[in-house]
This record gives structure tokens, sequence and C-alpha cells, in this order.
């Protein structure tokens, strides 16, 4: 993380607060459930080609919503904290591909 974007999630508990960024976190990670199923809905809908771009469209501003957001928590509850429970799991992932 960038130190611009350091000083962008400070700025964002100082103004709404650590428990506004939790609920933040929530709502936009059922915004990104809503837009996968949109995503995979509209193979089975027969939707205009400006139907589907806005699909698409939506579907990248809430990846990034979430993506902002994730940061916003790695900032929260400490970034060498989260990169050491990734590294776990990153490790159980590639220990289940090679099984
Ligand atoms: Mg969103």
């Amino acid at each position: 993380m960038e130190e611009k974007e350091t000083n962008i999630y400070q700025q964002t508990i100082d103004k709404w607060g650590e428990t506004a960024q939790l609920d933040q976190m929530i709502e936009e990670m059922a915004e990104l459930t809503l837009a996968i199923s949109k995503y995979k809905r509209q193979f089975n809908d027969s939707l205009l080609d400006y139907q589907k771009v806005g699909v698409m469209e939506n579907l990248y501003v809430e990846i990034a919503d979430v993506k902002m957001m994730i940061e916003q928590m790695e900032y929260m509850f400490g970034q060498e904290n989260v990169d050491k429970a990734y590294q776990k799991q990153m490790e159980k992932l590639k220990r289940e591909l090679n099984n």
C-alpha cells in the first residue's frame, strides 16, 4: 500500500470512524455478491449489448470497491498481520493444488 493511500484510509477513519468502515466493508461485499450474481445471470438472460456492458462495468466497480475496503481493513487491522495470514493461506492453497 502506498503512503498516499495509507493517508486516505486514516482520513476515512478520522471522518467516519472505524465502525462505519466495518459497515462499509460489509455493504461493499454485499454489492459485489450482487454484481457477481448479475454477471452469472446474464448468460441465461437475453440482455441487449448495452445492458451487458452495464453488468460488466458494475462488476468492475464493485471489485474495485471491495479491493479498496480490503486495503482499509489491512490498514485498520495491521498490514503485517494480514500479510502473515495471506502467506499461510497461499501455502495451504498451493498444497491443495498439489494433492
Ligand atoms: Mg459498491
